[in-house]
């Protein structure tokens, strides 16, 4: 196979956020992201073999070395402000339907009850997911799909979730992994909540374990699995089983803790080693602490905290005391219906009191770690994949307006992404 270089020239200021990362994310400074001016990246094959300033770049001699017959491409950023890409670590992008009239009855006071019994909830989408064909489906996940990208998105977790069933569920991971434009996470999230065919929750439990996450593993369907702890959902007792069932699978594995309840879902997800534990609103503080101190990334998710008109996470005494945090939207079509980075950037700094260097690290190599990919994407150093996205303004715009992102342009392993 031929070799492919690439040269990305005439970028403004160049936020490698290599400080960031050797930091794992953690007691993040503004000095951290690492800003070069007038950079130039090289990238090989989709990974950035070089990154430096073009002063650096005339006075060494490596284009020579690399590119004796001068065949590599040259790409003018024509003055952008350059970032590594934005990875997207929580969401529910594939579902069919929308929650919309359930959003106005929650305005008019209705109970959860009383939201089921009239249809809403999230059988409601379970029911719409369970209708559309595999190409509906795939049509709307693309749409969405696009709309992250659009926001300077390259890396995209989605899960699972809405079909329950096997059939349901195998549908939506095979969308997932259809998906075309940013480098896909697909999580199987069966433990969602109880497919309404089973009669109790250990049931349904089994008939995942049993039935469906051997054929999830075999098929290659996921990257991970995620599970719903929650009082009146599954309990800890019902994750440690079924965690350690994905486990001896192979299969890494995050977990929805302490949304609403200090339900112990985060002492379990530490214990066993989960790559993230997501939402943590009602984290205790022996939690805080122990997350502090583990290798496992802590996920909030302030969009969802606001549609819920709920409290925020305790983001800033997980960052005070040294833990790798990330933001992600949370995107699903009952809480947390915005696929905004930017309104979950603005709720960080304003509810959160995270500092816009906090955001940023916590949008990328924070959420990258949330991933298990933090030694390929989440920032912009030799070795890394050439994932970024190129701003018409200054960095210090970002995650300070809710609305259109100013992004010119979007790389994945250094393709250009089309903004559809
Ligand atoms: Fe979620």
């Amino acid at each position: 196979m031929q070799t492919q270089l690439k040269i990305f020239a005439d970028i403004g200021e160049l936020l490698t956020l290599a400080g960031v990362a050797k930091k794992d994310a953690r007691h993040v400074r503004e000095e951290d992201l690492s800003i070069l001016p007038d950079a130039v990246m090289l990238c090989r094959d989709g990974r950035l073999i070089w990154v430096g300033t073009r002063r650096e770049f005339d006075a060494s001699d490596i284009l020579k070395r690399l590119d004796p017959r001068g065949a590599a491409e040259r790409i003018s950023l024509g003055g952008a402000t350059v970032l590594p890409g934005f990875v997207e670590c929580h969401t529910h992008t594939v579902f069919a339907g929308d929650r919309a009239e359930e959003f106005e009855w929650r305005q008019q006071g209705k109970s959860y009850q009383e939201i089921a019994a009239a249809g809403g909830g999230i059988l409601s989408t379970v029911r719409a997911t369970r209708q559309a064909s595999f190409d509906e489906l795939k049509s709307v996940a693309q749409r969405r799909t696009d709309v992250f990208v659009r926001q300077g998105v390259t890396t995209l977790e989605t899960k699972s979730g809405y079909g329950l069933d096997l059939e349901g569920e195998l549908k939506c991971l095979r969308v997932a992994r259809a998906l075309t434009g940013p480098r896909v996470v697909s999580t199987y999230l069966g433990a969602h909540a109880k497919a309404p065919e089973f009669d109790d929750l250990t049931a349904y439990l089994n008939f995942m374990i049993h039935d469906v996450l051997p054929r999830v593993a075999r098929e290659k369907l996921a990257d991970r699995v995620d599970i719903y702890i929650e009082k009146g959902f599954f309990d800890t007792d019902m994750a440690r089983v079924y965690l350690n069932a994905a486990r001896a699978l192979g299969l890494p594995f995050t977990a929805h803790v302490e949304q609403f309840s200090d339900s112990g879902g985060a002492a379990l997800a530490l214990e066993l080693g989960a790559r993230s534990l997501d939402h943590a609103v009602f984290m205790s503080e022996t939690a805080i602490d122990r997350a502090a101190g583990s290798a496992t990334t802590v996920v909030l998710l302030p969009a969802s905290d606001f549609y819920l008109k709920m409290r925020y996470p305790p983001a800033r005494a997980l960052i005070d005391r040294g833990a790798r945090v990330a933001l992600s939207t949370d995107f699903n079509p009952g809480t947390s219906p915005t696929q905004s980075l930017g309104f979950v950037g603005v709720l960080a700094r304003i509810e959160m009191k995270m500092s816009l260097s906090e955001v940023i690290a916590a949008y990328t190599v924070g959420a990258a770690g949330a991933l298990g990919l933090a030694t390929e994407t989440g920032s912009l150093e030799m070795g890394k994949l050439c994932d970024f996205v190129a701003l018409d303004g200054s960095w210090r715009e970002l995650f300070y307006t809710v609305g259109a992102p100013s992004i010119k342009s979007v790389y994945k392993s250094g393709e250009a992404l089309p903004m559809n």
